[in-house]
């Protein structure tokens, strides 16, 4: 495909010409397109697009409940847990919405030393955590990748007691094929980057100056990071800069090309809605605040559109949204979560935006348990080399369930031996002995049950 020089391979006029046209389908379309989704293939995404115009609320109900349906199908009742670990917040771009922008005078600038980065590691490791994303703005010029690749083997190096991080998922500016191949080198999980808006005029209008006003050089990064052999990326839409509409279209524009291009879409779609930061206004007062309906209609749609690509939630959201959004579709939460570099060791530099759920890990995973949801702090696919397509063949219904509610009951022992109250202790060890009995396959059940065992006499890191 020819890229355009302004707005690649996202097809603006298209989008208009849609949204502009296009009336919401009747009741019978979108029963059949819902019934089309029980078989849990995934859409297309033309029908994507028509529910997507869903407005009636006994329809955007059905909605709910197919995505449910189709949730717990294929990922029953686990939830992957992990920690952001905010390295530096120097950054040359001016984002209008974000704490860090260079703009913003009065934030407490820091970039974590290498002994620093470990003192964040061992507080997130005590706390049972197995799985961090490293983030980190966009100010440390030339010498960004070589510190991103110091922190990372700090990280991998780091072992407290019984733990350690096991995996690494990183959120850091784009790079050159050849960055993203020293990425790769470093044994990254997922390269994610949120492209915040696919709407051209609102990109270049949020993103003033800096290297991040590339509104084309930002959009291909995922085209390099596969070039790069880096085969799990994770996308993402910031809520509240544009019509929620046309990024939903534009989004699947992306996924769509990706999948032609390389033959594989995203390992996981963020869903990030504007919260407030200090010092950039326009957070405050989002041009497109995205409600709380719409926002379980976009989690329910994504999930009825690509079952087996992750979706992600932070603490962003409040715990009420939090505990909705399982049930449409999320797999995958932060918890305990600081946005500021040195927030878990205490250090007191600027964060990035507020949070929405302020609880430690060990309360937000109690609360998990009492909803019925497994906390999992699996790392076995990255770490077995089942990652893009080998994971996506892997992801087929009753797949998941085979393998990944094992790895989360072991993982989540750990937890639970390991760092838990007593009272997450008690509640959780009930979920395991139920939810065992939902493994699929005998002989892995039976092989659960001795890990079990194990791991209460003292080893640990059993997966399958
Ligand atoms: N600097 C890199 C970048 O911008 O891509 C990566 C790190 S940046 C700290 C991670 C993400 O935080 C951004 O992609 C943006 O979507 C999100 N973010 C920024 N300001 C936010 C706000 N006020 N509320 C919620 N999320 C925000
Ligand atoms: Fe910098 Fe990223 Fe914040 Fe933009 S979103 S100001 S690039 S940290």
């Amino acid at each position: 495909m020819v890229l355009t020089k302004e707005t690649g391979f996202i097809d603006h006029e298209k989008i208009y010409e849609y949204l502009a046209n296009t009336k919401p389908p009747e009741r019978s379309e979108v029963e059949e397109i819902l019934s089309h989704a029980r078989e849990l293939k995934g859409i297309s995404f033309e029908e994507t697009e028509k529910l997507l115009l869903v407005e009636d609320d006994e329809l955007l109900e059905e909605i709910f409940k197919t995505a449910n349906y189709i949730k717990n199908e294929i990922y029953g009742k686990r939830l992957v847990l992990f920690a952001p670990l905010y390295v530096s917040n120097l950054c040359n771009n001016d984002c209008v919405y974000c704490g860090f922008r260079v703009s913003n005078r009065k934030l407490k600038r820091a970039t974590l030393t290498i002994e620093q980065v470990k003192e964040e590691i061992k507080s997130l490791v005590s706390q049972g955590h197995k799985r961090v994303l490293l983030v980190s703005g966009e100010g440390l010029g030339e010498s960004a990748l070589d510190y991103t690749i110091k922190c990372i083997e700090a990280i991998y190096s780091t072992k407290v007691g019984n733990g350690e991080i096991r995996r690494i998922n990183v959120n850091i500016a784009p790079l050159s094929v050849e960055g993203f191949k020293r990425l790769k080198e470093a044994k990254i999980g997922t390269y994610q980057l949120f492209q915040e808006t696919y709407h051209y005029p609102t990109y270049k209008k949020v993103h003033p100056r800096g290297p991040k006003s590339d509104y084309l050089y930002h959009l291909t990064a995922m085209d390099r990071a596969f070039k790069a052999g880096i085969d799990d990326v994770g996308v993402g839409i910031l809520f509240g800069l544009y019509d929620y509409k046309f990024e939903i279209l534009a989004l699947l524009q992306h996924i769509r090309h990706l999948e032609k291009e390389f033959g594989l879409g995203p390992h996981t779609i963020s869903v990030p809605r504007i919260e407030p930061a200090d010092g950039a206004p326009l957070s405050y007062e989002p041009p497109y605040p995205v409600s709380d309906k719409e926002f379980k209609k976009i989690i329910a749609l994504l999930r009825i559109t690509v079952p087996y690509t992750g979706i992600i939630l932070s603490t962003r959201e409040t715990p009420e949204m939090r505990r909705e959004a399982f049930s449409l579709g999320v797999s995958q939460i932060s918890a305990g979560s600081r946005t500021n570099p040195g927030g878990y060791s205490s250090k007191d530099a600027g964060e990035q935006f507020s949070l929405g759920d302020h609880r430690t890990i060990d309360e937000v995973i109690y609360d998990v348990c009492k909803l019925g949801y497994i906390p999992s702090f699996c790392t076995g696919c990255y770490r077995l080399g089942r990652t893009g397509l080998d994971f996506m063949d892997l992801a087929k219904p009753g797949l998941i369930k085979l393998y990944c509610l094992p790895n989360a009951i072991t993982t989540f022992k750990e937890y639970l031996v390991d760092y838990a109250s007593a009272e997450t202790r008690e509640i959780g060890n009930k979920l395991i002995a139920n939810m065992i009995n939902e493994i699929p396959h005998e002989k892995i059940r039976e092989k659960t049950v001795k890990y079990l065992q194990r791991i209460e006499k003292g080893e640990r890191d059993l997966y399958f």
